[in-house]
This record gives structure tokens, sequence and C-alpha cells, in this order.
């Protein structure tokens, strides 16, 4: 694993549990409002943290510690992740993992070893501008692909966006819910830097932002946030 930072402590990251967070190397978007570029950048990476020292301490805080979280960069393009998550099953620790959606197999298969209890993922909106705002050359269906597999996953999952109004406005927002299956879109914007924030219905957003919420287009639809 490639780990390029690492928080010990964190109340806000897994809803109720105190929790680790594992910010991995390497990303395969280019979101131009990313705002971890020292993760996704290679000519600005450190020098990765040792995976076994990570893992020592969270050895040591087992019983302390309720979960661990695991962000980005995109923890999905990282070839050793499977085995690393299973690490931290074993010690009994709740898993949370951020993802771009972008590398389905890799959801599936964590999803049948049931090794994440709880998923975030980020949408890009809305479908034609997925390559645009990505910077990438993702498979739209790949993205879809994913969305389906954790609304399947019998786990907690959440779907968030960012707004990001250099790129798209509130009308693109609102076509998120084009995409198959709606969803409940939280978007904010901290209204001190006017910088674009990630929130979800899951983490209420902190005084001091701008938020709104875009309600499912139909009332049977998902939430951002769903416990099966
Ligand atoms: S997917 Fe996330 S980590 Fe990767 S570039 Fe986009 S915002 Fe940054």
């Amino acid at each position: 694993m490639r780990i390029g930072g690492f928080q010990k402590f964190s109340l806000l990251d897994y809803p109720g549990q105190l929790a680790a967070i594992i910010f991995t190397q390497g990303c395969n978007f280019r979101c131009p409002y990313c705002h971890n570029p020292e993760l996704v950048d290679p000519e600005r990476f450190e020098k990765p943290l040792a995976t076994g020292r990570v893992l020592d301490f969270l050895r040591r805080r087992r019983g302390k510690l309720g979960a661990v979280v695991i962000t980005g960069g995109e923890p999905t393009v990282q070839p050793d992740l499977t085995g690393f998550v299973k690490k931290l099953k074993f010690m009994g620790f709740l898993v949370k993992m951020d993802t771009n959606g972008s590398h389905p197999d890799v959801l599936q298969s964590l999803v049948e070893q049931k090794l994440v209890d709880y998923w975030a993922m980020d949408i890009k909106p809305p479908a034609d501008l997925y390559r645009l705002v990505s910077r990438s050359e993702v498979p739209v269906e790949d993205i879809l692909r994913s969305m389906d597999i954790l609304r399947g996953s019998g786990m907690e999952y959440e779907f968030r966006t960012t707004f990001f109004e250099r790129l798209f406005d509130w009308k693109d927002i609102a076509r998120v819910q084009e995409l198959p299956g709606p969803a409940t879109v939280s978007t904010c914007r901290n209204a001190a830097t006017k910088a674009p924030l990630k929130t979800s219905a899951a983490a209420p957003p902190t005084s001091g932002n701008t938020c709104r919420t875009i309600p499912p287009a139909k009332p049977s639809s998902a939430g951002v946030t769903n416990t099966r």
C-alpha cells in the first residue's frame, strides 16, 4: 500500500465511530477541485509511510478505535488493497472506504468478501460531463456499474457530489439524478474560502458553510445514505 498520510483519530469520518484515517497515494482522476493534490500528482508525492508501522499502531488501538477509513487519492488503484483490508478486518475494525467508483471489479470483489462496512462514492455530475470533470478516460458505464454494486451490497453506502461552480451550475447538479436510481445530493461551499467542500447527509455540514440539498426526483427513490 502506498500510504501518503495517516490521521490517528477522527470523530467525524465514520458515523458513530472513533476512526483512524488512511490516505492512499495515487488516483486515476484529475478533478480540478481536488483538495488532496499531493495524493494525486506523482510529482508531489512524499515518501510513503511504512505500512507495517501503520498496522502496528492500529493493532495497539484495538478496543479504543472502532473503525478505519481508507480514502485518497483513490484506494482502488492500490494493487494490494484487498490484503490490506483483510488485515484491518482481522483486527476487528469496521472499514469505511471512499472511492470514485472507477474500478467496479475491485468494488465487486470487496463487497463479495464483505470486507467493507461503509462505502462513500463520489459522483462527478452529470453523466455526459463525467470525463470533462474527472479529466480521465473513465467509461461512465463503469461508474454506473459501481453504483449498482453498492446498491446491492447490503452494506451501508452513500453517494455524494461536490459543487464546483467554475465547471457546472445547480442545473448540472440536479442532473446527477438522471443517473439510474436518483439520490439525494447535498453540496456545500465553504463560506469563508468559497472553496467547494464535500459533504453528505451522513456528515452534516459544519457551521459557516452554505449548503443546499436537492431531494430525490421521486418519493420512492433512495437517499444519500442507505442501510439495508
Ligand atoms: S477522484 Fe478524488 S482524489 Fe482523485 S482527483 Fe478527484 S477529487 Fe482528487
